[in-house]
């Protein structure tokens, strides 16, 4: 064999060689890539879409207010983050309304659950609590023309931007982290009379359990554009008042508008209201109900103020993790009543519902409580729940009323006049609701 020829034999054998390796790691990186698909990627799309009112119609949160609203201080939003794993959903919808009283939270559920295909569990349905946007109402007999017909704007507004989010899902990173934030006052004042007497009024008490923590989760795609900086804290959010005409999404729908702004318009950033049934915003309006600037001053400090500490824990969250797992469980509690307006329990009272429903993402937990829980027990679900960290999330798949924990009940109070549920509802909800973390 002359020499060329045997350079030639050896420059192919080499050529095979090199090729037979990049098949055989071509082979096994598409196997590593297979294996890693049969585990599932994290899949995350969200959408935001204005819910503001066109038209003007009856507000909520308040018996006193009887006329319909008269312009915006700020815009309404209904923003939607939408997780998916192995073909299982979590729907997460943030509403800058105050909740879906009226049989509106099933009405709307049903529309939803079944042109999306599904489970009760995947979706929470959520509402910020603000005091100074529309009433949803589908009574045609009782129901405001214009809140029918917002109701049912609001529909099909949730239905295309649900869909826009599945529709935009792409491969992504999540991870959370805490701050805390003065914005949440308790407002169970203790007042004794000149008799002696002692009663709860609706103020502040600097003593009372707040819950301050701002929880944080950062959603990225896999190049690292951030599409959601999610956040829940426990406040109503009535910053405007009784009085007020303005539609607003209060204090929390201006942390929103301030988070969206600084972190730039591809985030959305929904807020959440945790167990709030018994804080209120540090201020409400002055008096003079000062609003001459064109904007009034309490709710956008206060709103500046928590937005500001959720874009500071947002910036801390350094390293993200693929958290892929998602599991998802729902019930309807029939917890024991007692008369509305009365602090005791009667016996005989048919139990009153309430939707629970819990999550996981990873190393991260949501409960949703359809009804309108007291910080006390957020903190109690918090405190015992097996994740990292946990979204407690009030206003959540239905709008039972104040649930009180037992040892309130004594006290009395507007929040345990009006409630619905007898002292011991409290007690089976958090274990309830820790054991169903538990299962997830
Ligand atoms: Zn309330």
């Amino acid at each position: 064999m002359k020499i060329t020829s045997l350079i030639r034999v050896r420059r192919n054998v080499a050529v095979t060689m090199v090729a037979f390796i990049c098949v055989f790691f071509a082979a096994s990186l598409l196997q590593a890539q297979q294996a890693e698909s049969s585990k599932g990627e994290l899949r995350a799309g969200v959408a935001k879409v204005d819910i503001t009112p066109k038209k003007p119609v009856r507000m909520a949160g308040y018996g006193g207010r009887k006329g319909l609203s008269q312009g915006m201080h700020d815009p309404l939003s209904a923003r939607v983050v939408v997780f998916e794993n192995k073909g299982k959903k979590l729907v997460l919808v943030s509403t800058d309304l105050i909740g879906f009283y009226g049989g509106t939270a099933e009405h709307l559920r049903k529309v939803i659950l079944e042109k999306f295909e599904l489970e009760p569990s995947e979706l929470f349905l959520t509402a910020i609590h603000t005091h100074a946007g529309p009433s949803l109402t589908i009574d045609k007999e009782k129901g405001h023309p214009n809140n029918l017909a917002y109701t049912d704007s609001l529909k099909a507004k949730l239905i295309e931007v649900i869909r826009e989010a599945v529709n935009n899902m792409s491969p992504v990173q999540v991870s959370t982290g805490v701050g805390h934030c003065p914005v949440g006052a308790n407002r169970r004042e203790l007042r004794i009379t000149t008799e002696g007497e002692s009663s709860i009024i609706l103020g502040r008490n600097p003593y009372g359990p707040t819950d301050k923590e701002v929880l944080v989760m950062k959603v990225a795609k896999s190049n690292g554009d951030v599409i959601a900086a999610m956040f829940d804290y426990a406040t109503h959010a009535t910053c405007l008042g009784g009085r007020n005409y303005t539609i607003s999404g209060d204090v929390l729908g201006l942390a929103e508008q301030f988070v969206e702004k600084i972190l730039g318009e591809d985030v959305i950033a929904p807020a959440f209201a945790g167990a709030s049934g018994n804080i209120d915003p540090h201020f409400r309006v002055l008096p003079a109900f000062n609003n001459e600037p064109g904007w009034i001053p309490e709710p956008v400090l206060l709103g500046t103020l928590l937005g500001e500490e959720v874009v500071h824990v947002f910036r801390d969250i350094k390293s993200l993790r693929t958290g892929r797992e998602i599991n998802t469980a729902f019930t309807m509690l029939e917890l024991p009543s007692k008369p509305k307006g009365e602090s005791a329990a009667k016996q005989d009272l048919p139990p009153t519902p309430l939707a629970l429903t819990v999550a996981r993402v990873g190393k991260v937990g949501f409960v949703g409580i359809g009804c309108e829980v007291l910080t006390e027990i957020g903190m109690a679900i918090k405190a015992a729940s097996p994740f990292e960290h946990t979204f407690v999330i009030t206003h959540c798949n239905g709008a039972a009323g104040y649930l009180a924990p037992e040892h309130l009940h004594v006290e009395g109070g507007y929040e345990i006049r009006s409630s619905p549920f007898a002292p011991p509802a409290a007690d089976i909800l958090v274990k309830q609701a820790v054991k169903m973390l538990h299962d997830l």
